[in-house]
């Protein structure tokens, strides 16, 4: 029986090698892209299965988004015309009937409007794709290839992508994988490139909307420097090419993939050394998720399946650690001063201790709990939760500083991350214990103890080891003290409406509530575009009775006006360091 049972499993096996599974071959058309619409035709290999099922990704990191909502009139025929039954199976299904034919041809359209890192948008001037929300592909989960043609409209001319070209044919490219196609967002219409070489390697900065506006060559040339920086750091470039596909729109945020990344900014970015700044910080930490997610990645990720989302307790490696290393990225490349880059540490600084959910939520639970908390914010997400990316890019700092003290700066969390890397490299990935093991090995410590109080209790962070190291401190509250109440506000039908109420504060404590309208200070009536200069003729430790509409009814509340706390996190050099110079 085991006999026979292994003659079968190597007859199947060589089957398998003879014959590599037939790709879906997708034609993507855009006949009026004003009108927000892609039609999509798929020609689906069924292997004579009576029934196929199709599937839409249904998250992408990390939220629920289901794609299936944007996708109309899925249908199904045989190569030469005839009609076949397509029945919905799940919110994100379609089943169909083949009556044995192989392949079927599986047509839908895509409605396209959604100005976001991990959608899709197309009009007039250009189409952004992303896989997961424009393929439909085999539910099956078997790795085949899939392939793209994008038949562009007359007045476009270009299609950017990190897909390989397919062998013949205009804007046609061949992914291997279902993960590799929704790896590989695609830009069509007539975007400016700008290619630089780093390592002997092509890279292309793809600008939708420069106009003239955003310096592209100059933000080219500073790109180079950012990846020259990272080639150092990590032993070269894991990769043939790269793409910054770079969306001059006005949205916000990036994404990163394997071979490319999707940017959205302002096209007046370059204008300001400020919102440069911002943009060179996207770009740093984008692309610093080459390795530290694409390639070095939380093992409970796996390859194409975007069905089910997966739970993890290393986003505060994954993104924490990488928005750690964007902006020191820049120091590094010479793209920023010290000062700014102090001024960065000390926003991530600033917004984790006053988050009054730093101490309800630990590190390791904000990353776990992504698809409900951070991903789903309301009025009480300060009280109740803290961020994955600032906590973990103060944890990146603190273990960074906590390496270099036990090495005596022999060693630094660049060599954690190399060696986590070296020995866990994707597709299988790290575990938190496989991580920690790697950070212990590297400090010549066990760290264990370190990684609990910082990534898995809600214990306050400890910054004196990293502040000897560095020779930094804490500036202290001399700046000029303004009375605070504490609660953000917003205008709402002429109306100042109270929106947050982190607890802690003058408000919290007054029993201020989330939806008050605020009237008047004392008696006096209270501008709401006016208010927080009104408040400035207060000082802290004044009492003041407000007057609030809440749901209507007029009310006096009396509360103690306080002090901002933020002054007291803002870092600056203690003195020269040769330790900050080394950094
Ligand atoms: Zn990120």
């Amino acid at each position: 029986m085991v006999r026979q049972s292994l003659a079968i499993f190597w007859l199947l096996i060589s089957a398998a090698a003879a014959q590599p599974p037939a790709p879906i071959a997708y034609i993507v058309r855009i006949p009026a892209p004003q009108q927000h619409y892609v039609e999509v035709e798929a020609r689906v290999p069924t292997a004579a299965q009576p029934r196929i099922e199709l599937a839409m990704a249904v998250w992408t990191p990390y939220v629920i988004r289901e794609y299936a909502k944007n996708l109309e009139a899925v249908a199904a025929r045989t190569v030469d015309g005839r009609p076949l039954p397509v029945e919905k199976s799940r919110k994100n299904r379609w089943r169909i009937q083949t009556g044995g034919a192989d392949p079927v041809v599986v047509s839908y359209r895509v409605y396209c409007h959604v100005m976001g890192v991990q959608d899709n948008w197309v009009d007039d001037e250009f189409a952004l794709l992303n896989g997961a929300p424009t393929f439909l592909t085999l539910a099956d989960g078997a790795v085949r290839p899939h392939e793209v043609e994008i038949v562009l409209p007359p007045a476009w001319k270009t299609v950017a992508t990190a897909m390989s070209p397919a062998p013949q044919g205009l804007h046609r490219y061949r992914a291997p994988d279902y993960e590799t196609l929704v790896d590989s967002p695609i830009v069509a219409g007539n975007p400016t490139l700008h290619n630089f070489n780093v390592d002997g390697k092509p890279h292309y900065l793809v600008d939708v909307g420069e106009d003239g506006v955003f310096d592209g060559q100059h933000a080219a040339l500073d790109l180079a420097r950012i990846v020259r920086q990272n080639a150092k750091m990590w032993g070269g470039l894991p990769y043939h090419q790269y793409l910054f596909l770079n969306i001059l729109t006005g949205g916000g945020g990036g994404m990163e993939h394997a071979n490319s990344t999707a940017l959205m900014s302002d096209r007046w970015a370059t204008r300001t050394r400020g919102n440069y700044l911002r943009w060179l910080e996207l770009a740093s930490h984008e692309f610093f998720h080459v390795w530290n997610v694409k390639r070095l990645r939380p093992a409970e990720f796996t390859p194409g399946e975007y069905e089910t989302e997966p739970y993890t307790a290393s986003l505060g490696i994954a993104e924490g650690f990488t928005s750690y290393y964007g902006p020191l990225m820049l120091r590094r490349a010479g793209l920023s001063t010290e000062e700014e880059l102090l001024a960065t540490l000390s926003h991530q600084i600033r917004e984790l201790q006053t988050t009054p959910g730093r101490l309800v939520q630990s590190l390791s639970l904000s990353s776990f709990d992504t698809w409900i908390k951070f991903y789903r914010p309301d009025e009480n997400t300060a009280n109740t939760s803290i961020s994955y990316y600032t906590k973990g890019a103060v944890a990146g700092f603190l273990l960074d500083a906590r390496v270099r003290t036990a090495t005596l700066g022999a060693k630094s969390l660049d060599d954690v991350m190399r060696l986590a890397l070296a020995r866990n490299p994707a597709p299988g990935g790290y575990s938190p214990a496989a991580f920690r093991a790697a950070a212990s090995q590297v400090a010549g410590a066990d760290l264990s103890a370190w990684f609990v109080r910082v990534f898995d209790s809600t214990a306050e962070l400890d910054y004196q080891e990293a502040l000897d190291w560095f020779h930094l401190r804490f500036a202290g509250d001399s700046a000029p003290q303004h009375a605070w109440l504490g609660a953000d506000t917003k205008i709402e039908d002429g109306r100042l409406m109270l929106t947050r109420i982190p607890r802690g504060t003058p408000a919290y404590e007054a029993g201020l509530d989330t939806g008050d309208e605020l009237v008047a200070f004392d008696d006096f009536r209270v501008r709401p575009a006016d208010w927080e200069r009104q408040l400035g003729y207060y000082q802290p430790g004044d009492r003041l009775a407000l007057q609030v509409a809440r749901r209507g009814r007029l009310m006096r509340v009396v509360v103690t006006l306080g002090r901002e706390p933020n002054a007291a996190w803002t870092l600056e050099a203690a003195g020269p360091s040769d330790h900050r110079a080394a950094w």
